[in-house]
């Protein structure tokens, strides 16, 4: 589970990076639950406000034109830019 303090913290206009490897790049591939379909980060995201949770929700559109916002704590990096829901 990646958690933002792991690799980021944010100002009210910047995004800091710990550790770049780490980092949620806009046109990363991020792969469904399921491994059948990815979509592409467009570089967009709001904070999560799901309670505890400290990460970045993160706006996706996938291969059948829908877009949605995945949390950034419910992805686990599986290759150079490819990320999957967890
Ligand atoms: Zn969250």
């Amino acid at each position: 589970m990646v958690k933002i303090d792991d690799y980021w913290h944010k100002d009210e206009f910047n995004i800091h990076i710990k550790d770049p490897d780490m980092l949620v790049k806009p046109g990363s591939r991020i792969v469904d639950r399921e491994g059948t379909t990815y979509g592409i980060t467009t570089g967009d995201w709001h904070s999560c406000r799901m309670e505890g949770c400290n990460g970045l929700r993160l706006t996706v559109k996938w291969q059948d034109g829908k877009t949605t916002f995945p949390c950034s704590a419910g992805l686990k990096k599986i290759g150079p830019n490819i990320w999957k829901i967890i």
